[in-house]
């Protein structure tokens, strides 16, 4: 396995062979396209996504404009990724971790977020980027990112707080800024919790773009009433023009006290920052 750090068995933390195998409980995994495959029992059907998954945005972790990441690249971290999907970044620094395979991904291996492939205390940061809504217990995750985290590292998670239903391929949970700052309450000092800037505007437009087709499945309904055809076309009409002007005026919005407190109460992402306590 050609890899930028130690890889363990994901079910007992046990050595791995090259297969790769556990040398110590013996459980073999699988690979998709040379990349090691680590989650016990994964159905490589399932998590290969290359020919049906979403499109899914790409990206260079090092050019988010997320200063916690950029500090971690610039400092030499050992950096975890988790949920890396389609980040194109390519140093030495950065291993980048998938539970799914999306077409174009370059990922060095496949894991499950809450049973980490890694050994205690073995990276100085670890992040996740819109990754925490798709997990099924977020709090094991978090505790996962806390183990293999050396005691003083940091974690960096932005996730989804009001977003509507999105792929890929599963979303289970939004978070509040309270509710994320507390998954990391129990093993991480919370630096910082809050809406995110890092998330775009646009994902604020989803519920004006889904009522402007809720309108147009009435305006094009021969079936219905004029009035109310005509009701749901000037709708359609004038959430296409609010969308529009919303998006022109966001960060004018934000950068004054009143407007950040009220966009803080419809954020489409809240992130925190957090330092691993010594155990
Ligand atoms: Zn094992």
């Amino acid at each position: 396995m050609l890899l930028k750090t130690t890889a363990v068995c994901p079910a007992c933390h046990g050595p791995l062979s090259d297969a790769p195998a556990c040398a110590r409980c013996g459980v073999a995994y699988g690979s998709l396209d040379g990349v090691p495959v680590l989650m016990p029992g994964a159905d490589l059907g399932a998590i290969d996504l290359r020919a049906t998954g979403g499109a899914l945005p790409t990206y260079d972790c090092a050019h988010m404009g997320i200063g916690v990441i950029d500090d971690a690249l610039a400092r030499g971290d050992r950096i975890l990724e988790l949920g890396a999907g389609l980040d194109v970044h390519d140093s030495g620094n950065v291993v980048k971790t998938d539970a799914f395979v999306y077409p174009g991904a370059q990922l060095d291996l496949v894991a499950d977020a809450h049973a980490l492939p890694f050994p205690d205390a073995s990276f100085d940061f670890v992040f996740s980027l819109a990754v925490f809504e798709h997990l099924h217990s977020p709090w094991i995750a978090a505790r996962e990112m806390a183990r293999v985290l050396r005691p003083g590292g940091a974690a960096y998670t932005l996730c989804a707080f009001l977003q509507p239903l999105h792929g890929y391929p599963d979303h289970y949970f939004n978070a509040t800024e309270s509710g994320l700052g507390r998954l990391f309450a129990d093993d991480f000092e919370v630096l910082g919790a809050g809406p995110s800037r890092h998330c775009p505007h646009r994902e604020s437009l989803v519920p004006l773009h889904r009522m402007r087709e809720m309108a147009v499945a009435v305006r094009d309904d021969r079936a219905a009433g004029w009035r109310t055809r005509l009701r749901a076309w000037r709708l359609d009409h004038a959430l296409g023009r609010a969308s529009h002007e919303l998006f022109q005026i966001a960060d004018d919005a934000i950068a004054r006290p009143a407007g950040f407190a009220a966009w803080r109460q419809i954020a489409p992402a809240v992130e925190v920052h957090a330092v691993r306590r010594a155990a």
